[in-house]
């Protein structure tokens, strides 16, 4: 593979992977948030300051039998235009078919400066088989091969992986979106400077028993917070009342804490919680501790001696992994521990620490506490960093690599 940065595009048409899964609005088709399609920007930005031209390929949503209106990339080609700052005469060309004639005639046409956006991928059935058929259609649109959408990289299809084997090595990289990404949950896996703290939360233990498995040959310590917290509870014989428990791995919970004992990685569990005695904002609310909650009453957020603990960790810590919230932060009266901690991570921070916040839930709370620029590294792949930190290889980047 080539190394972005250092690849001259001057006269060069690159085929871009992009992640334009943007969400639109039902009737306006207006886009609610375009995060995803900015993040691509210095990617493309760059190929066109050098003289390149530009062919972004991207899926957007789940279309289920070929191409449907409201899925049509169309939609997002008057605001790419303003992205890129184009005037009407230097606008995004666009292919109804991402693949064929049209797309094909385009593509050899462009000129230095041009940007072709084609139709969506997942019209076709053979991009999420990965096809290889499909795959070297797409790839003779372009002389280069950039894959810069990390949130499908966990994904091997067509355009995310298949492709890179019908380019030479030196024509096939990593976009900037993908690099920045790949570094920064390479410096945690990889490079962790000690203490490394990871808070792991969310709903399910089940969702995270691989990150926790992993995460116990590399952390220091790990802070189990959320719903997933009670079968940890239960399972060392405390009475969680109707918190959210998950039966079926008792066993489980009870592995991952007496390997952490062999492994001597600290496991710290929120001592208290903030109980309510329904799944609702209007609840009825109390606190108790963690092991002794009673009967119909729920644990729905780390309690203040939990919140504590949790910060004092974080404090000392050098490396930071954040996934999942620590309580039910969508609702007013259970956010106040998730809070906690992201103030936590972003002091930490401010004080020299590495932080990486990954995994769609933890992402939405640095956001909505107003902590993503006072972090290192906020991930746009849910999905895709999971299944990173759960020591996984991508496809998307090992076709890349290969
Ligand atoms: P996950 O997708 O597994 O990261 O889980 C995120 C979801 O877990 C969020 O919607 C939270 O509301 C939910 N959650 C966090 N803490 C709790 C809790 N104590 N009880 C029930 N749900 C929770």
């Amino acid at each position: 593979m080539s190394k972005f940065s250092d690849y001259n595009f001057k006269g060069q048409k690159a085929l871009i992977r992009v992640d334009f899964n943007v969400p639109l609005d039902k009737q306006t088709f207006e886009i609610k948030d375009d995060t995803r399609m900015r993040a691509a920007i210095p990617t493309i930005q760059k190929i066109l300051n050098e003289g390149g031209s530009v062919i972004l390929m991207s899926h957007l949503g789940r279309p289920k039998e070929g191409p449907e209106d409201k899925y049509s990339l169309r939609h997002l080609v008057s605001h790419l235009n303003e992205l890129l700052g184009f005037s009407n005469n230097n606008s995004v060309l666009f292919a109804d078919d991402c693949i064929g004639t049209d797309a094909q005639q385009k593509a050899a046409t462009l000129k230095p400066g041009d940007v072709l956006l084609l139709e969506n991928l997942r019209f076709y059935k053979q991009e999420e088989k990965g096809d290889k058929d499909f795959a070297e259609k797409l790839s003779k649109l372009g002389d280069v091969y950039v894959n810069d959408a990390f949130g499908t990289a966990h994904r091997a299809h067509a355009s995310t992986a298949v492709i890179a084997q019908f380019f030479p090595k030196e024509k096939r990289m990593f976009g900037l979106l993908m690099e920045n990404e790949i570094t920064a949950a390479e410096k945690v896996l990889k490079k962790a400077d000690k203490p490394f703290v990871a808070i792991i939360g969310g709903a399910k233990v089940s969702d995270k028993i691989l990150i926790l498995e992993n995460l116990l040959e590399k952390a220091t310590d790990i802070i189990i917070g959320g719903g997933m917290a009670y079968t940890f509870f239960k399972a060392a014989g405390g009475r969680i009342g109707a918190s959210l428990c998950e039966e079926e791995r008792l066993d489980t919970a009870r592995e991952i804490m007496d390997k952490a004992n062999e492994k001597n990685v600290c496991i710290h569990l929120p001592g208290d919680s903030i109980i309510a005695d329904k799944f609702a904002n209007d609840a009825n609310i109390s606190s108790a501790v963690s092991t002794e909650i009673p009967d119909g009453w729920m644990g729905l957020d780390v309690g203040t001696m939990g919140c504590d603990l949790f910060t004092n960790v974080i404090h000392h810590a050098k490396t930071i992994l954040w996934n999942g919230p620590m309580g039910v932060f969508e609702m007013d009266n259970f956010q106040h521990g998730t809070k906690t901690i992201a103030r936590a991570v972003a002091e930490a921070t401010g004080k020299g620490a590495f932080s990486l916040v990954g995994g769609g839930d933890s992402v939405a709370a640095v956001n909505q506490f107003g902590y993503a620029d006072k972090v290192s590294y906020v991930s746009t792949g849910g999905g895709a960093m999971l299944e990173f930190f759960e020591g996984k290889e991508l496809p998307g980047i090992a076709a890349i690599n290969a």
